[in-house]
């Protein structure tokens, strides 16, 4: 329960979670997401997977997950720090840099890490950096780590692209979503040569055939934390459309949801199929329900899972907790270049365990096995529990 007050003086309540489900190979860690659909069906998926994704990472991390049902939409930075602290204030005593490692999600970025930390620090009064990822560069936090599940997930899908005798230079992708994975997403996909056409948020979204203005989005996301809709307003070329499944039917060689869950239903499978898409790259966690998964397999699309593909962000935390406990911050070349092997490999393993098992091609098969064979050894080899 999370009581705080909010800028008019009246008091607001909300319910706050954190599911620890799997601590064999390493502390807990997954994200905390702010969002008004939160509940704890939602955690529990969420921390589900983390366990196998963190897994595939190949680091010492165990699962979980956590989250808040309140809508930081249109909040006061001073309401979003009071309710920061009240849900520290009762996390604290479950978390710490050997037992839960939580870090940000939908609804929470670098600033509500920040007012989380400061009160974490406040209430143990100690200078315990490694009890949260994705901190600021000036207390603790890893150069590359915002950028890096977006990166990460470009470059998995560079991987299996290559792995298919293709690349994504050239090739005209969309991006969904207009928040953290999303906008590192089209970064690293327009330095890689791509042509990214469309975006979107929970409103509407963007298509502009001259590509993709990322700094443009930035200014409007970042700093003036307004609507998408505002980029057709600034930029000529662009048109905005209401409502969030218009994204699908833009056309494109490789599409990749960087929103939430269930984005893309067997409908939308079936017009991207149409639209010539040859391949799905998912950022968010599990965007595409089973009915469009199992749809783009048997369409032969090359799918890859969001459990390898966006594991780039907790591996990067990861990597922000070693430096914490050596005292050291490595340079943001450094980060992303193990930030790019790390990528490499979940792609090998994904692969390759595919391969071994009888599923040739099937990466969300393949990033499942490869994902539970090393949590399943690790808790064997600890004994019952
Ligand atoms: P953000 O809050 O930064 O951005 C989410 C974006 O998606 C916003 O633009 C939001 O728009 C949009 N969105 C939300 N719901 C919908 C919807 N129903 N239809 C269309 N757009 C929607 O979150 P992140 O970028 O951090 O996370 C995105 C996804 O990636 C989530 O699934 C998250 O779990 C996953 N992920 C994030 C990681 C990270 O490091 N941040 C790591 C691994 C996975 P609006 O502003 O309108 O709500």
């Amino acid at each position: 329960r999370v009581p705080w007050v909010d800028d008019k003086g009246e008091i607001q309540v909300n319910r706050g979670f954190r599911v620890q489900f799997n601590s064999a190979i390493g502390p807990y860690k997954g994200g905390l997401r702010f969002h008004p659909s939160v509940n704890l069906s939602i955690i529990k998926f969420l921390g589900f997977e983390q366990i196998f994704k963190n897994s595939l990472t190949g680091l010492p991390i165990g699962g979980g997950k956590g989250g808040y049902d309140f809508d930081p939409k249109g909040k006061s930075d001073n309401e979003i720090m009071k309710f920061c602290q009240s849900f520290m204030t009762e996390l604290y005593r479950h978390i710490g840099p050997n037992v839960d490692v939580p870090a940000g999600d939908i609804g929470v970025g670098g600033r509500e890490i920040g007012y989380l930390y400061g009160q974490y620090k406040r209430i143990r009064n100690a200078n315990d950096q490694g009890v949260l990822t994705g901190k600021g560069l000036t207390y603790g936090g890893s150069l590359a780590r915002t950028q890096a599940t977006g990166f990460g997930i470009i470059y998995f899908v560079e991987e299996m692209l290559k792995e298919a005798g293709k690349t994504i230079n050239g090739q005209t992708v969309v991006i969904s979503g207009a928040g953290n994975v999303a906008i590192y997403a089209v970064k690293k996909a327009q330095e890689l040569g791509a042509k990214v056409v469309a975006m979107c948020d929970s409103s509407g979204y963007i298509f502009d055939e001259d590509g993709i203005d990322l700094p443009l989005v930035q200014q409007i996301k970042e700093i003036e934390r307004k609507r998408i809709k505002e980029y057709a307003v600034r930029k000529p070329s662009a048109k905005y459309f209401e409502g969030n499944k218009g994204i699908w039917t833009v056309k494109a060689d490789v599409v990749i949801p960087c929103a939430t869950q269930n984005e893309i239903d067997l409908n939308d499978a079936k017009i991207i199929v149409e639209n010539g898409t040859f391949a799905v790259g998912e950022g968010a966690n599990m965007p595409c329900t089973n009915e469009a998964e199992q749809y783009f397999l048997e369409k032969g699309i090359l799918l890859a899972p969001s459990k390898a593909a966006n594991a780039g962000g907790v591996a990067t935390s990861a990597l922000e907790m070693t430096q914490n406990s050596m005292r050291l911050s490595w340079s943001f070349e450094e980060v992303d270049e193990k930030l790019h092997g790390i990528m490499v490999n979940i792609f090998k393993n994904t692969r390759d365990a595919a391969k071994e098992y009888g599923f040739e091609g099937n990466y969300l098969v393949g990033a499942n096995i490869a994902g539970f064979i090393k949590v399943a050894d690790a808790m064997m080899a600890q004994g019952i529990v």
